[in-house]
């Protein structure tokens, strides 16, 4: 396969709550995807920032798509341009040094002559179906809470949150470049591929949250009864986990995004 070959991607996004923008973002161009998650802020009046999650994580992948489709440079960089574009866009306008300015996790694939290349930053995941199925993802806020419980301390949202984009911490596009090069990067032979899946954290929690699927399961599931229908199990999942009063995370739904590549 060449760059910009032809390759089949469909996706569906919804939002977690039907009141508020869905703050993920997903955008494609060829065989190059990105999909990102914003992070939903403590306080959405106090931010820092006058224009809100959903533009963030637009901006930062939609500059990220321009910076990597039809490139050869690696996707970290295409990432730390991206970051640097938008904190630039409302360095002059917006306080982005507030501690819960607009943050977003970043998933994305790019084919290009032959090689699929990957980045996953934060809690979203990528998940190559070839010889043998690999899921990329970084869970590393979720260690940050572990190791304060450990060490006797409340995981709250600030105390997690003062982890963010630190050494030992978790990492997530924000405005400091940096946080690119902590991304998990890798590349695979296309010839090797059957199907790639991009997801965000809410459109995974039929494998991780609830474990009713294995990923091979819900590959076999998204493309047999197809992405929608993948969510609606979804969110048929979450109600009935509310309604025992098992919920499971901060959230009855989050926002959800899939996309998923084939005819590779
Ligand atoms: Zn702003």
């Amino acid at each position: 396969m060449t760059m910009g070959a032809k390759v089949r991607v469909s996706f569906a996004s919804r939002p977690g709550d039907e009141a508020i923008e869905n703050e993920d973002f997903v955008a494609a161009k060829e065989g190059t995807v990105v999909v990102l998650d914003g992070v939903t802020p403590m306080d959405r009046t106090d931010t820092g920032c006058q224009h809100g999650v959903a533009w963030f994580a637009r901006t930062v992948g939609t500059q990220l798509l321009q910076s990597s489709h039809m490139s050869t440079r690696p996707l970290a960089d295409c990432l730390a341009d991206a970051i640097v574009r938008t904190r630039d866009d409302h360095a002059g306008t917006c306080n982005i040094d507030h501690p819960d300015s607009p943050a977003a996790t970043v998933a994305a694939v790019r084919i290009r002559d032959g090689v699929l290349d990957f980045l996953v930053l934060a809690d979203s995941a990528v998940v190559l179906d070839g010889a043998e199925l690999e899921v990329v993802t970084d869970h590393r806020a979720g260690d940050v809470s572990r190791w304060l419980r450990r060490r006797g301390e409340r995981p709250t949202g600030p105390a997690v949150r003062s982890y963010r984009n630190r050494p030992r911490g978790y990492w997530v596009a924000a405005h400091q470049p940096d946080a690119a090069y902590e991304a998990i990067v890798g590349s695979a032979p296309v010839d090797g591929l059957r199907r790639v899946v991009l997801a965000t954290d809410g459109a995974t929690r039929l494998v991780d949250t609830f474990k009713l699927l294995k990923w091979e399961e819900a590959l076999d599931d998204l493309t047999s009864c197809g992405l929608e229908a993948f969510l609606d199990r979804t969110r048929d999942v979450e109600r009935d986990d509310a309604a025992r009063g098992r919920r499971h995370g901060a959230k009855v739904h989050d926002d959800a995004t899939i996309v998923l590549l084939s005819d590779l």
